[in-house]
């Protein structure tokens, strides 16, 4: 397979030409149940029809203006999404990266702003994940993504997960800000304890650091709450969302109190593509259907089904899964063969599914799976398991 595009991804030899709520069509017409969500982003599955009106609609008024003029979808989403979080202001951009940089560059500004310019280095964690950009590559630690791309990114002090004596030792007086997924996504679906987030919450409020979360991947109903953190009973100072927040259009989004955002003044940062109309559009259709009552609790209902299901396949096939990871529709399930044959194999099955860091595969469906959805997923679970399993002892035979 030689292409034009450059191959900076192992990419499976499958394409979709259409989708429709949780499932993927080929261009041939074979159907797949869609698990993986395009990583998270089709939180409403696959052309939702309030999301088509909303592009639609919008496609024909205006496109773009830039945002040297105010934009009513921006005002809008910014509004709501106050209204239903911590968040008093919002910034958008096009991506997660992005906005994590915007949180990354708001928590530096802030200690500037109030007296501090000495204060500029944030506290990360060893698995993290917070994007591609040479800041965010730094902030994540990973040598796998640091590898021949030059100096790292100086200002990020990176720390075990779930390390108390470890994060207390690594504040010092340059510290801005502490940086956290509340449940690690690429590095293999795990979740801080609530226990530790309060912790957290309170060294920054002991050292008057920000608490910065990535909710990238975890946030906007994915966990069965609108936030990860709600879960911790804490909230933070500045927070990056994106993913799921479009349902499938680009958009990134960095909320924050005001206090946070202090130093965020005209001209101070920008995008030219940021809170684009048609992605404002989309995301406030996004919103009408994830804050709409009962939204959340038929995820948290539909997580608990599929994860009692999930707890039986791996108690019947321990050869080849370990344990289950995550928090709602967020699940990780840690594999012990390599997950890249169990992904391959839940392809023949037509169930697309996702690989994670620390040998996991992600299961992330639609938030709008049904009962039937997950008797279909766990029919092909079964099979392959059944496939693999026997293939295992042929082999052994
Ligand atoms: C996906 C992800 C990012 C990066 O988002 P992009 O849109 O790919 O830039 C950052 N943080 C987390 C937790 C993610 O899952």
């Amino acid at each position: 397979m030689t292409s034009a595009v450059l191959p900076t991804y192992a990419r499976a030899d499958l394409a979709f030409e259409r989708g429709e709520g949780v499932y993927a069509f080929t261009a041939d017409g074979t159907r797949y149940l869609d698990f993986g969500s395009g990583i998270a982003v089709n939180a409403l599955g696959h052309t939702h029809p309030h999301l088509v009106s909303a592009l639609s609609e919008q496609a024909g008024k205006i496109w773009h203006t830039a945002n040297t003029f105010r934009i009513q979808g921006q005002e809008r989403l910014a509004e709501r999404l106050a209204a239903a979080t911590f968040a008093d202001v919002a910034f958008f951009c096009n991506s997660g990266a992005e906005a994590n940089e915007a949180a990354i560059k708001m928590a530096r500004k802030y200690q500037s702003a109030t007296g501090h310019p000495e204060r500029w280095r944030i506290i990360t964690f060893e698995g993290a994940f917070h994007g591609r950009t040479l800041a965010t590559i730094a902030a994540g630690g990973q040598e796998k993504h640091l590898a021949g791309f030059g100096p790292k990114v100086d200002g990020f002090d990176q720390v075990p997960f779930e390390d108390r004596e470890a994060v207390k030792k690594a504040v010092t007086q340059e510290t801005a800000a502490i940086l956290i997924e509340p449940i690690q996504g690429e590095g293999g679906v795990r979740a801080a304890s609530p226990q530790f987030m309060r912790y957290l919450r309170a060294v920054c409020d002991e050292n008057d650091l920000l608490l910065v979360l990535d909710e990238v991947q975890c946030g906007v109903g994915r966990t069965g709450w609108l936030f990860a953190h709600e879960m911790a009973g804490i909230t933070p100072d500045i927070m990056a969302i994106a993913k799921a927040l479009g349902g499938g259009f680009p958009i990134g989004a960095c909320l924050a109190t005001r206090r946070a955002a202090i130093g965020m003044t005209a001209g101070t940062h920008g995008s030219t593509f940021g809170g684009n109309p048609l992605a404002m559009a989309v995301a406030n259709a996004v919103l009408d259907v994830i804050l709409a009552p009962g939204f959340l609790e038929h995820v948290r209902r539909m997580a608990l089904l599929l994860r009692q299901r999930l707890a039986g396949l791996i108690d019947t096939y321990p050869m080849l899964f370990e344990e289950i990871r995550g928090e709602g529709l967020m699940i990780g399930l840690k594999c012990a063969i390599p997950n890249t044959e169990i992904l391959t194999a839940l392809r023949d099955q037509h169930l697309l599914a996702v690989g994670g860091g620390d040998n996991t595969i992600r299961l992330l469906p639609p938030l709008i799976i049904e009962e039937k959805h997950i008797g279909e997923a766990m029919d092909a679970l079964h099979a392959m398991a059944m496939t693999l399993t026997r293939a295992q002892k042929e082999s052994a035979a």
